[in-house]
């Protein structure tokens, strides 16, 4: 699933070539797209696009009565649809946006149909769903904040992250990442890590959203999740890159339903294999 840095990416290169355009229609291909029935898209028909932005994993297109709240889900994508099939692939919604520019089609592969916009009126962005559930920006908090959350939400620090409700934009693949930068356990506890956790926690969240940003802002389109330079995610057995700093080990994995946690023993859980009760798998 893409996540802050893909999305912020993505957001700012629709906001080269639509900022300034005026709405024309929003058209669902299906009854799942449009998820809210107030305030009605057509409010914002004849409006230019304000600006085009990011919140947690959302995608944000602004106009002045309302603004599109875009979430792409696992396979979602939004880009100009030069096709203008009568039914394209996956398609989820097209907005358009009048002849001098293509629509954007949403789209979403598979049959989950959980990707989605909702529109929401001005002024109540940051308290309507959808973004009104989720916690402060990621890349936003500062140690101390981020250490009070720890105080509030006793959990794993690695559901902690994931979860959009404490801190927003951060998913699985960046989960990973940040505590393998920040040397903590997945599964070490929130409130323990206190204001020393938290900070590693904010300086790693820093790293890797900034060089997550800078791969992304140097591609023409959204990764896929697999073309993203990881150092623990989804590296399962291949060296830790840290390998050359301390004894060779390797990236280890526990599998769950939805995704995997990668982690280094070494640099993490002071060579601890993490066991959890559910099925997991370890490397021989
Ligand atoms: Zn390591």
């Amino acid at each position: 699933m893409p996540e802050m840095p893909e999305i912020e990416a993505h957001a700012e290169r629709l906001a080269q070539d639509y900022v300034g355009r005026t709405l024309t229609k929003l058209h669902p291909f299906n009854f799942t797209a449009l998820k809210t029935a107030v305030p009605s898209p057509d409010s914002a028909y004849g409006h230019e696009v304000r600006s085009i932005g990011r919140r947690g994993k959302y995608l944000t297109i602004e106009f002045k009565p309302l603004t599109m709240v875009i979430h792409l889900m696992q396979g979602g994508r939004l880009l100009p649809d030069t096709k203008l099939s009568k039914k394209p692939r996956g398609g989820q919604a097209r907005i358009m946006f009048g002849d001098d520019v293509a629509p954007l089609l949403l789209t979403e592969q598979g049959t989950e149909r959980r990707a989605g916009i909702w529109c929401v009126s001005a002024g109540e962005l940051e308290t309507a769903d959808p973004i009104g559930k989720l916690g402060p920006e990621a890349c936003d908090v500062n140690a101390a904040e981020l250490a009070l959350l720890f105080s509030q939400k006793s959990m794993r620090i690695h559901g902690f992250l994931r979860d959009q409700r404490s801190i927003a934009g951060i998913g699985r693949r960046l989960a990973n990442e940040v505590c393998w930068q920040a040397r903590i356990s997945p599964f070490a506890t929130t409130k323990k890590l206190a204001v020393e956790g938290a900070s590693k926690v904010v300086d790693a969240i820093t790293t890797c959203v900034t060089e997550g940003l800078e791969y992304e802002r140097g591609r023409e389109d959204m990764s896929k999740s697999k073309d993203r330079p990881s150092n623990a995610h989804g590296q399962t057995g291949e060296p830790c890159p840290r390998s050359g700093s301390h004894a060779n080990d390797t990236i280890r994995s526990i599998e769950y339903s939805g995704y995997t946690v990668n982690y280094c023993p070494t640099c993490q859980t002071n060579g601890k294999i993490l066991a959890d009760n559910t099925t997991s798998k370890f490397l021989k």
